[in-house]
């Protein structure tokens, strides 16, 4: 049975940034990085709209809000450092009707609060900036950008490996977690049979399987996944130019 400090469980964005993270704060360390897709970012990670947010919607002050700031800082920074794939294109917020005027109106009192200096814009203008759409009004936030995530997780991966004892295991399913009195047992079953890994310390990063993972091993868990099924679309080539911001 192989020993490690650290098991991380998943290989998303999540599970890539905590292995880089545990790299630079713990060099020393023995990582293990066990995922039951081929590859990383196989989830959500590599299926999502690629936007970098900058907070819009967060109440102030809340965590939320200053982690998305902060995470949009980071996520630039590791684009521009790494040469990874990202754009600045901003974010437009548009009244359609006159009705939804005092909504937009409350949205960027809220920007202002969160520090994003958004801009207000004429109907006039937003016809000039985004020919293809009408509004009765907007406005602008720049700081909204788009990459591609899994871009990111390979590359936050990467750096955890040229840092640290980085072992990344694909086509392994964490099936089991036995606690012992200072360590965990981690049963993955893997194309080669089944196999165990001891861990110091287990980091359940398996997204949207992160509760069924806990409840599988009898233990407590105080949240719950609530899965909607969305169906997204990717536009033709010609539609590519319809709009310029988000
Ligand atoms: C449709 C959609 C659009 C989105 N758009 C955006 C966006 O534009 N911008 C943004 O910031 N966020 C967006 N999000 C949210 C964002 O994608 C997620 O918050 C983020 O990807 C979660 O990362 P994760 O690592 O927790 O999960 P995941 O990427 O799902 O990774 C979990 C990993 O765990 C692995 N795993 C699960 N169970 C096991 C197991 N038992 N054993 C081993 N491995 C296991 C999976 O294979 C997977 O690789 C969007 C989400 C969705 C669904």
């Amino acid at each position: 049975m192989s020993a490690y400090d650290f098991v991380i469980i998943g290989a998303g964005i999540i599970g890539a940034a905590v292995a880089n993270e545990l790299s630079q704060k713990r060099p020393g360390a023995k990582i293990l990085l066990l995922d039951k897709a081929s590859q990383a970012a196989s989830q959500q990670t590599g299926r999502n709209s690629g936007v970098i947010h900058a907070g819009v919607y967060y109440p102030p002050g809340s965590y939320k809000a200053t982690f998305c700031r902060q995470g949009l800082e980071e996520t630039l920074s590791l684009c521009k450092q790494y040469q990874l794939p990202y754009e600045q294109c901003g974010k437009l917020l548009v009244a359609t009707e006159d009705n939804e005027l005092p909504a937009m109106e409350a949205l960027f009192a809220r920007c202002e609060q969160n520090a994003l200096s958004p801009q207000m814009l004429t109907a006039n203008r937003i016809r000039q900036m985004e020919p293809n759409i009408r509004a009765q009004g907007g406005f602008l936030v720049r700081q909204t950008g788009i990459t591609d995530y899994k871009a990111v997780t390979n590359c936050l991966l990467q750096l955890a490996k040229a840092r640290a004892s980085v072992d990344i295991k694909f086509n392994h399913k964490v099936v089991q977690l036995v606690e012992q009195s200072d360590s965990v047992n981690v049963v993955a079953s893997s194309p080669a049979g089944e196999k165990v890994y001891q861990g110091g310390f287990v980091i359940n990063c398996a997204g949207i399987f992160s509760d069924t993972l806990i409840r599988s091993q009898g233990l407590a868990c105080d949240f719950r996944m609530l899965p909607f099924r969305g169906e997204y679309y990717r536009l033709t080539e010609k539609y590519n130019q319809v709009a310029s911001h988000l």
